[in-house]
C-alpha cells in the first residue's frame, strides 16, 4: 500500500482547493424537488465546464482519467469547501456511470456518460421490489421480449429520486424458467416512456427522497440492454460492487469534518450545570471514541482506493467499509442531538443540511445499498471466506 503523497498529488490539491474556494455555490441546496434538480444540475455543468467532472472516468466519455488518489483528493476538498451534497446526481454519479463505463457498449458509454457529467441526465436505480430487497434475486418485474422491443411489467420500491430522474438501472426478470440468479437483465429504462407511474413517498425527514414506480407495458428498445439479455445478475453485481465499494467514499470523508464540528460545538454550548459540554467527562470520552472510529474509517477508505486502484471494479472488501460508515454514521449524528440539545428540536424541515435533518436521514445508513446484515453476510462470506448463508 503506498500512502504518500506525490508533488504532483500536492500541487493538484493546490488546483482543487482555488477553484472550489472561488466556485462553491454560496446558497443551501433545495429540499427534493424541481429547485434541488435545477441547482444541482447547474452546479455539476460548471464543474464539467471547469474541468472537475468524474474525475478518475475515462478522458473519452469527458472524466480527467485520473486516478481513486486524485478523486479522493477532489472529495476531501470538497468537503472542506463545504460543497453540496451529490443528492439527485448520486446514482448517475456514484453508480450508474462506473457500470456503464465497465459493462455498456460504446454507443451506450457515448450517449450516456458525457451527459451524466455535465449534469444533463439524472438516474435513479430501479432494482428493489415489494418482498425483493435484500433477495434481489428474486424480483419479479417482467420483461418480454417482442421484436426489438421488452416490454415491461410489473413494480419498483424506494426507488431515490425517481420523481426526478431522466433513466434508471432496471433490472427485470426475462426468462422465469431459469434459476432465480439467472434470467435477468438490467437494461436502461427512459423515464419518460409511456406506462411509467411514479409514486413518491414520504420520508423521516419530511423529504421524498423514495418512489413508487409501476410499468405497465412499458416498451424499451433492446438497444438499451447492459451486457446481454439474460446477464442482468452480473451486471447488477458490478453496480453493487460501486454501490457498496466506493459510492459512499464522499460520505466516509465528510464525517471527519462532521466530528471536528461537532467536538467544536461541545466546546462552545454549555449544559445545565453551565460548564461548557467538552468538560462533561462523559460527552468528552464520547466525542473522542467517535473521533477514533471517524479516523480509522478514513484510514480504511484510503487502503480500499490504494487497493482498488489496481482493480477495474472494487471487491467485496468495500463493503466492510460501508457497514462500518453505515453505523458510525448514526453514533455520530446521534451524538450531535445530545449536543444540540433541546436545539435539535428547532427543526427546519427546508433545511435539508441541518444537523436534525442529517440525523433523521441516518436511520437509513444501515438499510439502503444493502442492510448491515446483509452486509455482515458478505464480509463474512466473500472477505473471511466463512460457509454460506444457507437462505441465500
Ligand atoms: C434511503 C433508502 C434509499 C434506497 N434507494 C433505493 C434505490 O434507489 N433503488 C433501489 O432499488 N432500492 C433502494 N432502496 C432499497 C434498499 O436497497 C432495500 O431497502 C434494502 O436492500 C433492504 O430490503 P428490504 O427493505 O426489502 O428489507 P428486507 O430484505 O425485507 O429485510 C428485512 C430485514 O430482514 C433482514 N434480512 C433479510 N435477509 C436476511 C439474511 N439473508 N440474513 C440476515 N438478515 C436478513 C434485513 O437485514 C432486514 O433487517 C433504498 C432504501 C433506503 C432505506
Amino acid at each position: 500500500m503506498q500512502l504518500t503523497v506525490s508533488a504532483e498529488e500536492k500541487q493538484f490539491r493546490e488546483e482543487v482547493r482555488t477553484w472550489l474556494s472561488e466556485n462553491v455555490p454560496k446558497d443551501r441546496l433545495p429540499p427534493i424537488g424541481e429547485e434541488h434538480k435545477a441547482f444541482l444540475k447547474e452546479w455539476q455543468k460548471k464543474q464539467f465546464d471547469g474541468g472537475w467532472a468524474g474525475i478518475d472516468w475515462p478522458r473519452e466519455y469527458g472524466g480527467r482519467g485520473l486516478s481513486i488518489i486524485e478523486q479522493i483528493i477532489w472529495f476531501e476538498e470538497y468537503v472542506r469547501a463545504g460543497g453540496p451534497d451529490s443528492g439527485c446526481l448520486f446514482v448517475g454519479l456514484k453508480h450508474g456511470g462506473p457500470t456503464l463505463i465497465v459493462r455498456a457498449s460504446e454507443e451506450q458509454k457515448r450517449f450516456h456518460l458525457p451527459a451524466i457529467l455535465k449534469g444533463e441526465q439524472i438516474w435513479c436505480q430501479g432494482f428493489s421490489e415489494p418482498g425483493a430487497g435484500s433477495d434481489l434475486a428474486g424480483l419479479r418485474t417482467r420483461g418480454v421480449i417482442d421484436g426489438d422491443h421488452i416490454v415491461v411489467n410489473g413494480q419498483k420500491i424506494w426507488t431515490s429520486y425517481a420523481q426526478l430522474a431522466d433513466y434508471q438501472e432496471l433490472l427485470i426478470r426475462t426468462d422465469p424458467e431459469m434459476s432465480k440468479h439467472r434470467g435477468l437483465t438490467w437494461v436502461i429504462g427512459d423515464m419518460s416512456l409511456p406506462g411509467i407511474t411514479v409514486r413518491p413517498i414520504q420520508s423521516i425527514d419530511g423529504e421524498y427522497h423514495n418512489c413508487e414506480v409501476f410499468y405497465d407495458n412499458v416498451r424499451i428498445r433492446l438497444k438499451n440492454v447492459v451486457g446481454q439479455v439474460g446477464e442482468g445478475w452480473r451486471v447488477a453485481m458490478s453496480t453493487l460492487s460501486f454501490e457498496r465499494g466506493t459510492s459512499f467514499m464522499h460520505f466516509q470523508l465528510e464525517l471527519s469534518h462532521a466530528i471536528d464540528e461537532l467536538i467544536r460545538m461541545a466546546g462552545e454550548r454549555k449544559g445545565r450545570d453551565g460548564r461548557v459540554l467538552i468538560k462533561d467527562d462523559a460527552i468528552a470520552s464520547r466525542l473522542a471514541r467517535l473521533r477514533g472510529e471517524v479516523a480509522a474509517l478514513r484510514s480504511m477508505t484510503y487502503m480500499a482506493a490504494s487497493r482498488g486502484s489496481r482493480q477495474e471494479m472494487p471487491g467485496p472488501e468495500g463493503t466492510y467499509l460501508a457497514l462500518f460508515y453505515g453505523e458510525v454514521v448514526q453514533r455520530v449524528m446521534a451524538a450531535a442531538m445530545d449536543v444540540l440539545g433541546p436545539d435539535s428540536l428547532m427543526f427546519d424541515a427546508h433545511d435539508c443540511e441541518a444537523w436534525t435533518h442529517r440525523y433523521l436521514r441516518t436511520f437509513a445508513s444501515t438499510i439502503g445499498g444493502g442492510t448491515s446484515e446483509i452486509r455482515r453476510n458478505i464480509v463474512g462470506e466473500r472477505v473471511l471466506g466463512l460457509p454460506r448463508d444457507s437462505r441465500a
